[in-house]
């Protein structure tokens, strides 16, 4: 009976670790360095030239990423970060973490990323008032890129930085190029959390080609310490002098984490092909239900790394909740991606109200993720897109 139960829970997310992570990992543990080691730097030129970047600086998450990323590029009180309300909380937290003020654009109800209409109308009023963004944060939602082509003409225009949130987009590509090359932004970040497409336990990574914007995020990663001679500001005291320049902070990443992460990477996108095979399976199973499917854009391949559906009202009686809750019951994880950042608790206390973000919100009450990781078993699939069509009949 057990066995029975087991076998048949599915997880929304899982991580992939094989015998050759393992190894790699205790190889780098029984090596002279824990902490600032060989890996790091291999990882951050691995990754940098996996995706076509300049520079990569390794950190201890995504969120300390966009953080370190936000002030690098000068963002400050007085400053202003706009994202997507359909996003985790952290790419709006790095803007109140630098004193600055966030504020949200609505979502395009096909991508579900944030609407490049939305962007350019809500610029072109903040013009008028005189209060427009210094870095507008896109997120590439479940791994497809955002419109970056528009978003970064509407930045030459309108004079700000853009950040990408790439946490979901590692392996993913936009216009024949990788994201994470930023092509079209300034900076991108990725997340290495267990549940995302590659994963160092936690982790997270800046990528720039701006060798100003890489070497400041390098020293704030540290302390604000340097021991560059041509950045100190009083005479060398002796090997063993260092000086704090500006109040850093400690994002830094382990040696053993980057050696995961460089073993990880060499998988990416053997990881990316399976999660195309099992959305593949997924569309051709749900294609006659009253689901609303993934949208494709077709200047991008997305990484997958979420496969969200909409239960479509116009088209059954039955509600996300009772869709969510049979596939609870089944024993699948099911989850759901994301209650729109602008009505937590915190962002309402500074403002924010249910019916600002209209499209996010109305998304919000019919989305569900479905199970999506490389290591699913076909009888892990069996089950999910089972559970679903018999739910429907
Ligand atoms: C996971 C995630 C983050 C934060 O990543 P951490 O590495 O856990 O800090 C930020 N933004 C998005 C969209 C995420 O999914």
């Amino acid at each position: 009976m057990m066995e029975q139960i087991k076998k048949n829970i599915v997880s929304y997310a899982r991580q992939q670790i094989s015998d050759e992570d393992v190894q790699a990992v205790t190889k780098c543990l029984r090596s002279d360095w824990l902490t600032q080691g060989p890996c790091v730097e291999q990882f951050e030129r691995a990754v940098a030239d996996y995706c076509g970047v300049g520079h990569a600086v390794a950190v201890s998450s995504a969120t300390a990423g966009l953080h370190l990323a936000c002030r690098a590029l000068g963002l400050c009180s007085g400053g202003i970060l706009w994202t997507s309300p359909n996003t985790f909380v952290a790419s709006a937290n790095c803007a109140k973490y630098c004193g600055a003020d966030v504020d949200f654009v609505d979502i395009d109800p096909h991508s579900y990323n944030l609407s490049v209409e939305q962007l350019r109308q809500k610029l072109v009023v903040a013009q008028k008032q005189g209060c427009l963004p210094s870095v507008v944060v896109p997120v590439h939602f479940a791994g497809q890129s955002c419109a970056m082509m528009e978003i970064h003409a509407l930045a030459e225009e309108f004079g700000f930085a853009i950040l990408e949130d790439a946490a979901h987009a590692a392996g993913a590509d936009y216009l024949g190029r990788k994201v994470g090359c930023c092509e079209f932004s300034d900076a991108a970040v990725f997340s290495w959390h267990a549940v995302k497409n590659i994963t160092t336990g936690e982790g997270g990574m800046i990528l720039t080609n701006n060798r100003d914007l890489a070497e400041r995020s390098r020293l704030l990663r540290s302390h604000g310490i340097t021991r560059d001679h041509s950045l100190m500001e009083k005479p060398d005291e002796g090997p063993w002098y260092y000086e704090q320049i500006e109040l850093g902070v400690h994002y830094r990443i382990t040696d053993f984490q980057c050696a995961l992460g460089i073993s990880q990477l060499a998988r990416l996108d053997e990881f990316v092909s399976r999660r195309r095979e099992i959305v593949s399976c997924y569309s051709m199973a749900f294609s006659g239900l009253p689901l609303i499917l993934p949208w494709e854009n077709p200047h991008a391949n997305s990484s997958w790394h979420l496969y969200v559906v909409q239960v479509d009202e116009r088209r059954t009686g039955r509600t996300r909740r009772q869709l969510f809750d049979a596939l609870r019951t089944a024993g699948i994880g099911a989850n759901v991606h994301y209650i729109p950042v602008h009505i937590q608790p915190y962002y309402a206390r500074l403002g924010f109200r249910l019916g600002d973000f209209p499209v996010a919100e109305a998304y919000y009450s019919r989305c569900i993720t479905l199970p999506l990781f490389p290591g699913m078993r076909s009888e892990d699939i069996e089950h999910v897109t089972s559970t679903v069509q018999h739910f429907f009949t």
